[in-house]
């Protein structure tokens, strides 16, 4: 059959030409260095068009992996709904070439099985996704962070569940503490769903993973995508000179505030950047090879509220990478 009309959109030939893509632990599956991020500017609040051209941007750039929650928004739940109509419109015949990851733990829906790490939860929420994007399975689900008074069998179980029913590829934990990890790492692999991958918050800002979770990752080889690299935009030039109107401390649906630009971090930053200005790069490609830096990460989740944005992160990986040197100076700087 004829089609009516062209396809509105065709992916850049040389889209895997540049970008780097690495193994995920000791699994089969590489992710691309840079993930995109849906949490901010995809929601139903957001511009359609805008949200369509970064995440075409990006898989024309080989960013093969956008990370959702079933939260993400605001609304809840519709950063999956314009991601769901991205690939209806444009990406649905590259199905195969992307990573697609949901996850559910946070506050979703009311009542007592709208968040958490319940079975009922997990699961439910799941096929709520899936709906969602429109699609049958998503690469990775996670449980979005641990849940002290759930069982970690149930939790781990719900995970397991879902891979094995093939609506999910590979199970994923995110927010959660090394002990939790290691015990989850176990029960996973005894349920024959092996953990691919801990998302935990990491940046130059945010050192928490170098106390125990990197190492537990390491020790097991699962892989780690580290998210909010850039501090939400603080590790950027842009805080500078005040908040910009068009920034995310600016905007009431932000989940950065103005009270986190401090004095203190817009001082650290300006230093920082001189760093980055003698390695001819922007504070933020700095932000982003710091991460990089670290062989537990596999891939850095960023968000962008703009193509642009997305094009100067990839363009970092182009750039040279930290010396040791170099990153002493950066950890004097840190403290
Ligand atoms: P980042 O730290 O990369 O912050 C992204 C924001 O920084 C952009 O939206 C933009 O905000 C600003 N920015 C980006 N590039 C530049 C630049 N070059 N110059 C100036 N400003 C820039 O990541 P996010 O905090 O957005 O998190 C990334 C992803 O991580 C999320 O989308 C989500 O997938 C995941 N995540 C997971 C969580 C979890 O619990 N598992 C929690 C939080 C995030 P603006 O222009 O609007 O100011």
């Amino acid at each position: 059959m004829i089609p009516r009309t062209a396809p509105s959109y065709a992916p850049a030939a040389d889209r895997y030409d540049t970008m780097d893509y690495v193994r995920c632990g000791r699994s089969g599956l590489k992710l691309p260095a840079i993930s995109l991020g849906l949490w901010h500017n995809f929601g139903s609040v957001d511009a359609y068009e805008n949200a369509r051209a970064m995440a075409l941007r990006a898989f024309d750039l080989g960013i093969t992996h956008f990370d959702l929650a079933n939260n993400y928004g605001p609304e809840p739940g519709s950063a999956e709904v314009t991601f769901g109509q991205i690939l209806a419109e444009d990406l649905r015949p590259f199905r195969d070439e992307l990573i697609v990851s949901t996850k559910a733990g946070y506050r979703m829906g009311p009542g007592p099985y709208g968040e958490w790490g319940s079975r009922k939860s997990l699961l439910a929420s799941l096929d709520q996704s899936l709906d969602r994007m429109g699609l049958e399975y998503v690469d990775v689900f996670y449980s979005h962070r641990y849940d002290p008074d759930t069982p970690l069998e149930e939790t781990m179980g719900a995970l397991a569940h879902a891979v094995h029913t093939g609506k999910a590829l590979y199970a994923g934990v995110s927010n959660y503490p090394p002990e939790a990890t290691r015990e989850a790492i176990r029960l996973l692999d005894e349920m024959g769903a092996p953990l691919l991958l801990h998302q935990p918050k990491y940046s130059m800002l945010v050192r928490d993973p170098e106390d125990g979770l990197f190492d537990v990752l390491a020790d097991a080889g699962v892989g780690a995508i580290v998210y909010s690299p850039l501090a939400q935009g603080l590790l950027t030039d842009k805080y500078l000179d005040g908040i910009p109107d068009d920034s995310r401390a600016a905007k009431a649906t932000g989940f950065l505030k103005e009270d986190q630009v401090t004095g203190d971090v817009v001082e650290t930053v300006r230093r920082l950047r001189e760093i980055a200005r003698d390695r001819g790069q922007s504070m933020a490609q700095l932000a982003l090879a710091w991460t990089r830096r670290r062989p537990e990460v596999t891939s850095t989740l960023i968000g962008a509220s703009r193509v642009g944005q997305i094009e100067e992160a990839v363009a970092m990986l182009g750039q040279p990478p930290l010396d040791d040197g170099e990153v002493a100076v950066l950890d004097d700087i840190l403290g």
